[in-house]
């Protein structure tokens, strides 16, 4: 039975490391571990979740976009496992939007992200896959594969102007004041 995993905070040691690459996908500990991402991911209404957020340096995340009141404009996808992701193109334009991480509850930065980007990567029935993904989905990737290389949001914004917290940032949504589109 999948269990819901403790979601590492910024500051634990294993945020920072370097995730390394899976390669016995269909091993059963592997295999629990990408059941165990999946319910804890949606037990959390993450938008997606990396294996070294739940204390597992692996190369695997969780994308699962929906539509809830933290991200009402995320678009609807069925969640998909990602294992040894790579980014094979990406376009020059970049935008910022706003981005949370259950690393980093209560936290909203506006991230700079690439647009458009080709990846490459295997699913958990070890299918080699290739996808393009625009918008918020690009940005779903890149946040989720930051998360392997040791990377967090907070990194990426130019300026700390651009980190409120999660309860201002909901006034500013409701005002409508903070959408970068
Ligand atoms: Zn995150």
């Amino acid at each position: 039975m999948a269990k819901v995993l403790p979601i590492a905070q910024l500051g634990a040691a294993i945020i920072r490391k370097i995730s390394a690459p899976v390669k016995d996908i269909h091993a059963e500990q592997i295999q629990n571990l990408i059941d165990d991402l999946l319910l804890t991911c949606h037990n959390a209404n993450g938008m997606g979740i990396a294996a070294p957020q739940t204390y597992h340096a692996k190369r695997i995340f969780i994308m699962s976009s929906q539509p809830n009141a933290r991200y009402p404009y995320a678009p609807v996808m069925e969640p998909e496992v990602v294992i040894n992701p790579e980014i094979t193109w990406q376009s020059d334009a970049i935008e910022k939007d706003w981005e949370g991480c259950l690393t980093l509850p209560g936290l909203r930065g506006l991230v700079p992200r690439r647009t458009k980007i080709k990846v490459r990567y295997t699913n958990r029935e070890k299918v080699k896959v290739e996808r393009v993904y625009e918008g918020f989905l690009a940005r779903i990737f890149q946040h989720e594969l930051d998360h392997l290389n040791g990377k967090v949001f907070i990194d990426r914004v130019e300026s700390t102007l651009d980190i409120v917290m999660e309860k201002e940032f909901q006034r500013m949504l409701n005002e409508k004041i903070c959408h970068t589109h």
